[in-house]
């Protein structure tokens, strides 16, 4: 028995994938889809899930009631730890706990009246009067907006939203006390998700339930939820009051991902950052923060002082130099032809022996880097790298860019900050041990807390 007082809590929930390879089915890495995610529920709250596909959402909902077993964590239910449960305390906790799909379509028996669909969870928890089913199924449908003679009708005669509302009906009929919604409506057209959305906030009002409402559309979550939690690669990077995150967002995901939101005005909201690249793999996640290869605020090391964007753009370039992705022939090729050069073939570029200093202009036009950083330290690093990769040490290249300007980005993974009791954050721009012990890193925060 736990100490928890909330309906439903998740303690550092895992669900990993073992990756096997050989004859031996050795187990040769992880897919760590979540990675250690905690939070909690009460009873008449709705909280959201949101990240970009890939983030590890709609495993963490499969997971966190077990229709996956998970890898490690605790999840508590009124208290009692569920993973413990043998298979009748499973089957009485899924009668408590229901879950809505993505795609209603893919939650019917396409030979199966809507009657019996809406019945078919009264059933498995052994309510047999069947007259009685028939009075509550048909109560459900008048709920959900439909009528109580649809229950002879079948799922192909109606639309997306209301096979979305009869989902909805099935899941309330045995009366739970946890709704797990995957994406409930962005499956439907825009004109009717708002109508879905209503109708779970209404139940979650009359009936008392809790929800959990996982969706890639941080305009959902913000329509129905209290609170929200934002994932990112398997973590849980902020979580807090659905207003407080909407009007000041701590952490740079999330302001990403708020600016991504479309208003009348694109200047209205956050930074008007862009996330450029996809997730990475969960297989194999960033050091560090695991948002650092994204991030549009990632932290310069002490003492370089440059443009965000110069910054980001000597960031990519080292990345691609360690990686031994700098295609020189390319660059060079593109270059000399807008350049005006006459040449025919990258057999003439490369007889033409193109001297280093022109092809180091054309790596910086190639990497929208400036002909000089205004930082001189940085710039005589950059210099001295450029140098050593349009001679062929790449190696070199590498080092000298990684001495000077590895972040903390990537070498520190950020720990999880309350802010207030509701609102925890992982990022090193809240953390006054790794930002602010220089007075550059100071003017650096500043600027990005106050974006003009
Ligand atoms: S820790 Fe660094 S990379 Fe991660 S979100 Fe914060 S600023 Fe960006």
């Amino acid at each position: 028995m736990s100490s928890s007082t909330s309906l439903f809590e998740v303690r550092n929930l895992e669900k990993h994938y073992p990756i096997n390879r050989g004859l031996f089915n050795t187990e040769v890495g992880r897919v760590r889809a979540v990675d250690g995610i905690s939070f909690s529920v009460e009873r008449g709250e709705t909280i959201g899930i949101v990240g970009e596909s890939g983030c590890g959402k709609s495993t963490a909902a499969t997971s966190m009631i077990r229709l996956e077993e998970p890898t490690a964590g605790e999840i508590d239910f009124r208290g009692e730890d569920i993973t413990e449960y043998d298979e009748k305390e499973l089957r009485r906790f899924r009668r408590e706990v229901q879950m809505i799909f993505q795609d209603p379509d893919s939650s019917f028996n396409p030979r199966m009246n809507i009657g019996n669909a809406v019945a078919e969870p009264l059933i498995v928890q052994g309510f047999d009067d069947e007259q009685r089913r028939r009075a509550i199924v048909g109560d459900l449908l008048e709920r959900v907006g439909l009528s109580a003679d649809d229950m002879n009708r079948f799922p192909h005669e109606f639309s997306g939203g209301q096979k979305q509302r009869i989902a909805l009906a099935r899941a309330l009929a045995v009366n739970p006390s946890l709704l797990v919604a995957d994406e409930p409506v962005s499956a439907l057209d825009v004109s009717i998700q708002s109508e879905v959305l209503r109708l779970i906030d209404r139940f979650q009002d009359e009936l008392g339930l809790a929800v959990v409402v996982i969706s890639h559309d941080l305009g959902v979550v913000q329509e129905i939820c209290d609170r929200v939690a934002v994932m990112y690669l398997g973590e849980f990077v902020e979580v807090g009051p659905t207003e407080e995150l909407f009007t000041d967002p701590q952490h740079p995901y999330t302001r990403a991902l708020l600016s991504a939101i479309p208003t009348p005005d694109p200047t209205e909201r956050g930074l008007g950052v862009e996330l450029t690249g996809d997730v990475p793999e969960p297989s194999d996640p960033p050091s560090g923060c695991r948002f650092h290869t994204r991030c549009p605020e990632v932290i310069p090391p002490e003492g370089i002082d440059l443009a965000q964007d110069t910054w980001r753009s000597v960031l990519h370039l080292r990345k691609q130099v360690i990686a031994d992705q700098v295609d020189l022939e390319s660059i060079a090729e593109v270059g000399a032809i807008e350049a005006g050069d006459e040449f025919g073939s990258m057999d003439e570029v490369e007889a033409e022996d193109i001297d280093n200093d022109r092809l180091i202009g054309w790596v910086r036009q190639e990497y929208e880097l400036p002909n000089q950083l205004g930082d001189t330290s940085a710039e005589q690093t950059l210099s001295q790298a450029l140098e050593e990769l349009v001679s062929g040490q790449q190696e070199a290249a590498a080092e000298t860019l990684t001495e000077r300007f590895e972040t903390v980005c990537e070498r520190q993974d950020p720990e999880t900050r309350s802010l207030s009791p509701d609102h925890r954050v992982a990022c090193h721009l809240t953390d006054d041990s790794v930002v602010g012990s220089t007075d550059s890193e100071n003017e650096y925060r500043r600027q990005l807390s106050s974006p003009e």
